[in-house]
């Protein structure tokens, strides 16, 4: 059966290709941090309601309460991060409320498959008009959004091109900690960018061991053991 690859696994690739490897092994498992949880499931709780703030706030009491029962989460990470989102809901409620005619109504956790592209996912929000939209609990840049966001955009864009037979131009990418909503056109040459990663997905996955890039982000990540194993045993033999 041909190697299928997750959007997940490009944006993977592109913090390092080496973790694609590692995940691939078995060696390494994702996890979602308490903070990416609760912004995930608020932004997918939102609704035309008016009052914004009361309807997060109430959805932030309700999954503090029911996380811990779906997730493997850490009381003691939920508690801090609930405190954290409280005291600036009031902020990010007025933000998001200029940006609700993009986002609802929408489908949540749209899984999208393509035999002929090799490449499958699930997409956090179908927003209104096709849109395919992530949810990012992390920092926004100044401007824009992150280049593995745009490229997971335009992967997601083809996989919903192809199922609804047209053509995405835009996505979005959502910063819920900062109450921004940011819009991407999604250009060809991202387009080819999946498709290329894809390829090198595939190697990877079917065993060949990626370079260590220079500028991976190495001091804090969860491979970094095995990593630096393979890393010796290799220089021992050239
Ligand atoms: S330790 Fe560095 S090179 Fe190795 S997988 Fe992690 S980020 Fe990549």
């Amino acid at each position: 059966m041909p190697t299928n690859v997750r959007i997940s696994d490009i944006s993977l690739y592109l913090r390092c290709p080496r973790l694609v490897y590692f995940e691939t092994l078995g060696r390494m498992t994702r996890k979602s941090s308490a903070m990416q949880l609760l912004m995930r499931s608020l932004m997918l709780s939102l609704s035309q309601e008016s009052d914004l703030e009361s309807q997060l706030r109430e959805t932030l009491h309700r999954l503090e309460e029911e996380l811990p029962l779906v997730y493997e989460i850490e009381v003691a990470e939920l508690g801090p991060a609930c405190r954290e989102l409280e005291d600036k809901m009031a902020l990010i409620a007025q933000s998001l409320a200029g940006y609700i005619d993009y986002l609802v109504p929408f489908e949540p956790d749209v899984d999208l498959f393509s035999e002929r592209l090799g490449l499958s996912g699930r997409l956090d929000r179908l927003a209104p008009g096709v849109t395919p939209s992530l949810i990012r609990s992390g920092r926004a840049p100044e401007s824009g959004v992150w280049k593995r966001d745009r490229i997971a955009i335009a992967g997601y864009a083809l996989l919903l091109g192809e199922m609804h037979k047209t053509r995405i131009d835009h996505g979005l990418v959502e910063y819920p900690n900062f109450g921004l909503i940011r819009k991407v056109q999604i250009h060809s040459v991202d387009r080819v960018r999946v498709l290329r990663i894809r390829d090198r997905i595939k190697q990877i996955k079917e065993g060949r061991l990626p370079e260590r890039p220079n500028d991976a982000p190495c001091q804090r990540c969860l491979a970094l053991e095995i990593c630096e194993t393979r890393q010796t045993l290799a220089s021992r033999f050239f």
